[in-house]
């Protein structure tokens, strides 16, 4: 990552080359939802292929599930949701603005911290007007809607505020169909909705976001050691996936940070702009979930174990990481900018799997006999992987559009190709060209980016 990148700088790039976009921005757009552009909607898909690819097609001990969004509510009583999945609240009396009660005293601690040891405890008061602020009340952030035509309390429904319900109800489904033994895990990627108080920081805090998650089941007394296991193999799944290893970290949570049903959690962190944030919580759920389950829906969740001839109710380690927190690191960490003959280039310098664009075919210019050359070469490629042809403006400016949009090769088509059959292949990173037989490309490049 760069110092020289701020959240706004950021920002600003995702619209301009149609990475993020604000949602229904014509009529202002609405506070914590975000639409994914043609690159956003690429780097979204790769993250999440490259997650699955790890988890669940590499392994052989994880399958893959994909739940409804609006499940029966019940399953929000019973894990604990309805009753507890609440944020404390406090109004301005003067502005109006809503802000979370734990985040403000968190900052006010903080003010605290740094100031002389005999200072007054701090007040809080508004951070944007000054003003009084309201007793904090719980605001519960489930989004409610009702199913079907009537709007009475017996048809609400909650948008799911996590995938995980959805692997925990299905547990049985997925034993019985795949019999798969202890230890095994259950992955889905999916939305999840939160009514968040302080959405922001661009895409870090939505209301509309995707989960990838990882229910894996074990024998209770294994728990710690899969645990730490797991701890392990995310954050090596990161640095793999090409994250600076100085901007992530791993931090045990303290006992009065735990989820209601967490008996230990492990947060990875990265070093955003504004700090070191969350992008994956690791938590130990023990068998809480099964066993509510179980009591709220009469139906036994459990596994026979043929080893000592017992019912367990098996303990629950769960990865759960957000798609748009894992893509705004991404992004972040690959920024660069670096001075090439007095002028500023700007690269993504993604990790080969994550980039949207693979390769770039650019003619030399729009020559009456190199276009149809090049298009020739785009068409070979275009089935392949995902690939662009542009043959705008001068080869100087093409290569920058496809370095800040961090497409790995360049693929140039000049006067010469025209008689020697070959292409030069330019390296986003190194700006290194190499001179290739077109017969040869696709499998160069399926090499080089190891497809
Ligand atoms: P936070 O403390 O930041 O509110 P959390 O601890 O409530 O997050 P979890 O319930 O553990 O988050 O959710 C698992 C993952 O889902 C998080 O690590 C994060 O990557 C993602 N996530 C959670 N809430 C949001 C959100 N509002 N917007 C985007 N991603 C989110």
């Amino acid at each position: 990552m760069t110092s020289k990148l701020t959240m706004d700088k950021l920002v600003s790039l995702c619209k301009r080359r149609g990475f993020v976009f604000q949602s229904s921005e014509i009529y202002g757009g609405i506070g914590g939802f975000w639409d994914y552009g043609p690159l956003g909607v690429e780097l979204k898909n790769n993250i999440k292929r490259a997650w699955w690819k790890a988890v669940v097609q590499e392994r052989d001990d994880i399958v893959g599930l994909d739940c409804a969004i609006v499940m029966n509510p019940r399953t929000w009583e019973a894990s604990g949701h309805v009753d507890t999945f609440a944020d404390p609240m406090v109004d301005c009396k003067s502005c109006k603005r809503r802000f979370r009660a734990d985040e403000l005293e968190g900052q006010a601690a903080a003010a605290g911290a740094h100031g002389h040891a005999e200072a007054p405890p701090a007040v809080v008061r508004c951070p944007e007007c000054g003003g009084e602020l309201t007793e904090p009340r719980m605001f519960n952030l489930m989004f409610k809607t009702y199913v079907g035509p009537v709007e009475d309390a017996a048809a609400i429904a909650y948008l799911r505020p996590e995938t995980a319900q959805g692997i925990f109800v299905n547990f049985d489904n997925v034993l019985t169909t795949t019999r798969k033994k202890l230890p095994f895990g259950i992955a889905q990627i999916g939305k999840a909705f939160r009514n968040e108080i302080t959405p922001g920081n661009f895409i870090f805090r939505d209301r509309e976001f995707e989960q990838m998650e990882i229910e894996y089941f074990v024998r209770p007394g294994s728990d710690e050691e899969w645990h730490n296991h797991w701890v392990e193999e995310r954050q090596a799944w990161y640095l793999r996936l090409g994250l600076h290893q100085e901007s992530l970290r791993v931090r045990r949570l303290e006992a009065d940070e735990l989820a209601h049903y967490a008996k230990d959690t492990y947060e990875i962190e990265y070093l955003f702009p504004m700090g070191w944030s969350e992008l994956e919580g690791i938590a130990n759920r023990t068998d809480f979930d099964l066993r509510r389950h179980s009591e709220f829906s009469g139906k036994a969740l459990n596994y026979f174990d043929e080893e000592t001839n017992e019912h367990v109710t098996p303990y629950i380690i769960e990865p759960s990481a957000g798609v748009d927190r894992l893509l705004l690191a991404f992004l972040f960490d690959a920024y660069d900018e670096e001075e090439v003959k007095g002028e500023t280039r700007t690269i993504l310098r993604l990790n080969m799997a994550l980039a949207p664009i693979k390769a770039a075919v650019l003619p030399l210019s729009r020559n009456e006999q190199l276009v149809p050359t090049a298009r020739r070469v785009w068409e070979l490629l275009r089935g392949k992987f995902m690939s662009q042809y542009d043959d705008a403006q001068s080869i100087g400016r093409r290569y920058r559009r496809q370095d800040e949009i961090g497409t790995p090769f360049c693929v140039t088509v000049d006067f010469d190709t025209l008689n020697d059959d070959a292409v030069t292949i330019r390296h986003r990173d190194s700006m290194q060209q190499d001179r290739v037989p077109i017969a040869n490309l696709v499998g160069i490049l399926r090499e080089k980016l190891e497809v």
